[in-house]
């Protein structure tokens, strides 16, 4: 097994998403800046549109259903996804351990039992995202299902000195099934080598929906070029998913508050948006480019 991933040591690369936190974020030159859809982003704020202020990532958001049988149970933040089945549930992300009672009670407020979670998957293998599993799986029993890719950097995120669970490592297009719910699990790596994007059908007013949860597709600061050629499959494979509901890990990428705002008993469902489910994509590979005009990739 390698200890190195993209030409850094696990460790490094284990840090990724969370030195999204400000402090070490501010010590990096903040360019360059890129102008997608009208908004301009740099690599500092699209990490702080993404982690929001210190205590977002802890702070429960909601918890509501966004359509058929997906329920949102995270925090202002950091995504997680309660998927239910009359024959168990699945956690898409458990966030950070710190989390799991957020998770927990969200679940009962909306009726539902977090011991009644029998799979857990995630979107990619950063502490934000995946550090709860091995919590969640010693309080539920719930199997942990994970892209191949991705199982170096998980076996390395051990909290509290706990292994992480991996009861089925997953290939991009395998499908994991729960009391009639499927969903396909496509890689979309780049962020990180196995970075997951879901997606799923949902029912709402008798028709059927597409809904994605797409993996965060911010570039590292010095893309190597195999960073570069496998986000640039990346793109192709997410422009290309059925896609009406688009999802993320972090509630910014898909305006979660501001659609949340406009949920109305009556009106159509504002994340039923089939417009936008490219724009992370489009960001992402206006960073990847600017990063290489700007720097020759690290060989
Ligand atoms: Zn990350």
């Amino acid at each position: 097994m390698t200890d190195r991933l993209y030409g850094l040591p696990i460790v490094a690369a284990l840090a990724l998403c969370v030195a999204a936190a400000p402090g070490l974020a501010q010590q990096a030159p903040d360019h360059p800046s890129v102008t997608v859809n009208g908004k301009t982003y740099t690599p500092r704020s699209i990490l702080a549109r993404n982690m929001g202020g210190e205590a977002d990532p802890y702070t429960p958001f909601g918890p509501y259903r966004v359509i058929g049988n997906i329920y949102y149970v995270g925090t202002n933040t950091l995504t997680s996804f309660l998927i239910t089945t009359p024959e168990g549930h699945f956690i898409v992300n458990s966030t950070f351990e710190r989390n799991l009672p957020v998770i927990e009670k969200s679940a009962a407020q909306l009726g539902f039992k977090l011991a009644d979670v029998k799979i857990v998957l995630g979107t990619h293998a950063h502490g934000d995202h995946q550090e709860g599993d091995a919590l969640l799986k010693e309080k539920t029993g719930a199997q942990v299902m994970a892209m191949a890719e991705d199982v170096p950097l998980l076996e390395a995120m051990t909290p509290g000195g706990k292994p992480h669970p991996i009861d089925r490592v997953l290939h991009d297009g395998d499908q994991v099934t729960l009391g009639g719910t499927t969903l396909t699990a496509h890689l979309t790596g780049g962020h990180t080598p196995g970075c997951t994007t879901w997606t799923a059908t949902a029912q709402e007013a008798g028709k059927t929906y597409n809904v994605m949860i797409g993996c965060s597709l911010r570039p590292p600061m010095v893309p190597t070029p195999q960073v570069v050629e496998t986000f640039r499959r990346t793109f192709k494979t997410v422009r290309a998913l059925p896609c009406d509901v688009q999802l993320g890990d972090h509630g910014a990428q898909y305006g979660m508050q501001e659609k949340y705002a406009k949920m109305k008993e009556g009106s159509p469902n504002p994340f039923i948006e089939p417009a936008t489910c490219a724009q992370e994509a489009d960001l992402g590979e206006a960073m990847l480019n600017a990063l290489i005009a700007e720097q020759q990739p690290v060989r």
